[in-house]
């Protein structure tokens, strides 16, 4: 399958747009995308891709920009105030790695990923009792 093309500093943005932004993938781009069972992405719903901690530029809409954590507050879930869309979060399971949501990128029909492969978000080792 061919993925659609993802260019540096792609233009993003949430559903109201009052965040603008732009997302530069890791290398592997499209085919990091993924679901996720845990507590919160279950819930969500969104297709995440990987992008570097420094992938993703807010152009307007810092005020927005509102903060969501949970648990261990290692990862930190960014949503628009307005729209409630999320645009992107700091990875607990590799701090160093944000996941973005890949519906908020121009021109990208998620639908056009296929079968997205599933995160075990649920067996979270970071969540593992001894
Ligand atoms: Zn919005």
């Amino acid at each position: 399958m061919t993925l659609p093309q993802i260019r540096p500093n792609h233009p993003a943005s949430c559903h109201c747009g009052a965040i603008q932004f732009t997302v530069t993938l890791v290398p592997e781009g499209l085919a990091t995308a993924r679901r996720c069972d845990c507590s919160f992405c279950r819930r969500r719903g969104a297709i995440a891709v990987t992008a570097p901690l420094d992938g993703v530029k807010i152009l307007t809409g810092h005020d927005k920009l509102t903060l969501y954590q949970f648990g261990t507050n290692t990862a930190q879930h960014h949503f628009c105030a307005v729209c409630g869309i999320y645009i992107y979060h700091r990875r607990r399971s590799n701090p160093n790695e944000l996941g973005v949501n890949v519906a908020c990128l121009e021109g990208l029909n998620p639908r056009d990923l296929g079968d997205v492969e599933w995160s075990d978000g649920i067996n979270h080792p970071s969540d593992a009792r001894p």
